[in-house]
């Protein structure tokens, strides 16, 4: 069953094709300073509404983190495929939406894993 996604003021919204059962929490420089707690996704699992409020931050170029002009809560993030060795597959995206924004959605279901991000890149 598909669930959706808003940003607090309600201009980027999202919907994916299930409802996550695990997420991601991430100790690298962006993650730690964002707060976002993610769910991984293939980009055909996942329909943005596109917005003019919709923005992109990148500082590695692999990594672009879309973010809502408005009120700045984290949406999602493209990036290379990567494992926790911590290699990537440059010809696969995934796409990692911030379970924090799931509306109608039980945080406590979820199962959380804490990677070392910040020792993985
Ligand atoms: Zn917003």
């Amino acid at each position: 069953m598909s669930i959706s996604g808003t940003c607090h003021c309600g201009a980027m919204h999202f919907t994916v094709n299930a409802a996550p059962t695990e997420a991601v929490e991430c100790n690298c420089s962006y993650c730690s300073k964002s707060g976002g707690l993610w769910a991984y996704y293939t980009p055909a699992d996942i329909v943005v509404q596109t917005s003019d409020a919709d923005r992109i931050y990148t500082k590695s170029g692999y990594n672009k983190h879309h973010f809502c002009a408005n009120c700045g809560c984290q949406i999602y993030g493209t990036s290379p495929e990567w494992s926790l060795d911590g290699n990537h597959d440059l010809e696969k995206v995934k796409i990692g939406i911030n379970v924090r924004l799931l509306d109608d959605f039980d945080l406590s279901t979820v199962r959380v894993t804490r990677i070392d991000g910040r020792n993985m890149w």
